[in-house]
């Protein structure tokens, strides 16, 4: 599967002169389980995915999208790299690391592929905090202005009880307070902790900070900014990461392209031995222009032959892909989501029922969207019209989106 690459960063021109870099921890053992959309593999919680997304994803583009981060590091274990570079495919991220047998040795790998490059200041995350904000990570780095370490923190609004047998003592909640990730911290400062203090085992950077007597800071942290450790976590941040899109809207397509001279058609962007080819501009994929035109019509946003007009030499014998990714990124660039698509094609020859399953993964591909949320069907027209006669091959789609 190709990745999903629909996110561009803004930060990007900015970044080289910022000097302040992030890097992201996510070489913790923690549980190897099923993940909750069941893809098959048991996955580290930090490449399960969220909204589509795999967790580490979005902590990566969190940082990418402020262009006061100059660059982006992640910390990995060895065995999870093809999985890691699939899920910052297309980002600019600096190569992982891999991490050592605790997450304080891991942060000082990274830290040291980081010395060469000099950085003023370091954000030091945890991968497993992917709803960190733009907010909380402008005020940790404001905050590096006046101190040598910050990091957020959290008042606890519940009452704590300490369990002791039978009986439930309750501790004072004043002055206590939960520390969240990113950590920020003068470069040269924490990677002098770290070496120093390698051989003492801490909870975390900002108390290795405060072992080495840098001076503190807190700044506010965010509820959002939930560390994912148990299904229900993961529950809750499906939530709050799936933006309230309640505009649902609908849209249907419809193509046709005649049989000519060939030995294969392109259809829902598969490629099938056939005894014809399909005639057109681009490559006649029918299925995947029906697709295009629905897509198009829930935006009601004109058709594909006004996006790419058969004038244009440009889409000559181009491959349908480009339109459909097209008409996906104007969905996303009205901040909606595609709910669903169902294509039927209609034609005696080719046979769809063997390829039907392909189709629906190069589809959800191409949108960058589950294959569950993808249907192909075929019919035929039980010999009668032009498609009876064999002449040319019909499809007609629908599309469901959610705008905001
Ligand atoms: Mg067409």
């Amino acid at each position: 599967m190709k990745p999903c690459s629909f996110h561009k960063n803004k930060g990007q021109l900015d970044r080289a002169m910022a000097g302040i870099a992030a890097l992201i921890v996510a070489a913790g053992r923690g549980e190897r389980a099923q993940s909750p959309d069941r893809e098959g593999v048991l996955l580290p919680k930090q490449y399960w995915k969220l909204g589509g997304k795999p967790v580490l994803r979005w902590a990566a583009e969190a940082f990418l999208a402020s262009s006061r981060v100059s660059h982006v590091l992640a910390v990995i274990r060895t065995e999870d790299r093809s999985t890691y570079e699939a899920a910052v495919a297309g980002l600019g991220v600096l190569p992982p690391v891999v991490g050592g047998a605790t997450r304080q040795e891991s942060v000082r790998n990274g830290l040291e592929a980081l010395a060469n490059r000099k950085p003023e200041h370091v954000l030091i995350h945890d991968a497993a905090r992917p709803l960190v904000s733009p907010a909380v990570i402008g005020r940790v780095i404001d905050a590096l202005d006046s101190a040598e370490a910050v990091a957020p923190m959290l008042e606890i609004p519940d009452t704590l009880r300490r369990k002791s047998g039978d009986a439930f003592s309750l501790v004072p909640r004043e002055g206590l307070l939960r520390a969240q990730t990113p950590q920020g911290f003068r470069f040269a400062s924490i990677l002098d902790a770290h070496r120093r203090f390698a051989a003492e085992s801490v909870t975390d950077d900002f108390a290795l900070a405060e072992r080495a007597g840098l001076s503190l800071a807190t700044v506010t942290g965010e509820a959002m900014n939930l560390k994912l450790t148990t299904v229900e976590d993961f529950a809750l941040a499906e939530r709050l990461a799936t933006p309230a899109l309640p505009d649902f809207r609908t849209g249907t397509g419809f193509d046709v392209h005649r049989f000519a001279k060939g030995d294969h058609v392109w259809l829902c962007g598969v490629k099938i031995s056939h005894e014809f080819g399909l005639e057109g501009h681009s490559d006649a994929d029918a299925g995947l222009h029906a697709l295009t035109d629905a897509l198009l019509g829930a935006l009601g946003d004109g058709d594909i032959g006004m996006h790419f007009p058969p004038t244009d030499e440009r889409w000559r014998g181009a491959p349908s892909h480009l339109f459909l990714a097209h008409a996906a990124a104007l969905v996303r660039q009205r901040g909606g989501a595609i709910a669903h698509v169902d294509v039927t094609l209609i034609c005696e020859r080719p046979k769809v029922a063997p390829h039907r399953e392909a189709m629906r993964g190069r589809i959800a591909e191409i949108l960058c969207i589950e294959a569950t949320r993808v249907s192909v069907k075929a019919t035929t027209t039980e010999g009668l019209g032009f498609t009876g006669r064999r002449e040319g091959i019909a499809a007609q789609a629908v599309a469901t989106i959610r705008l905001p």
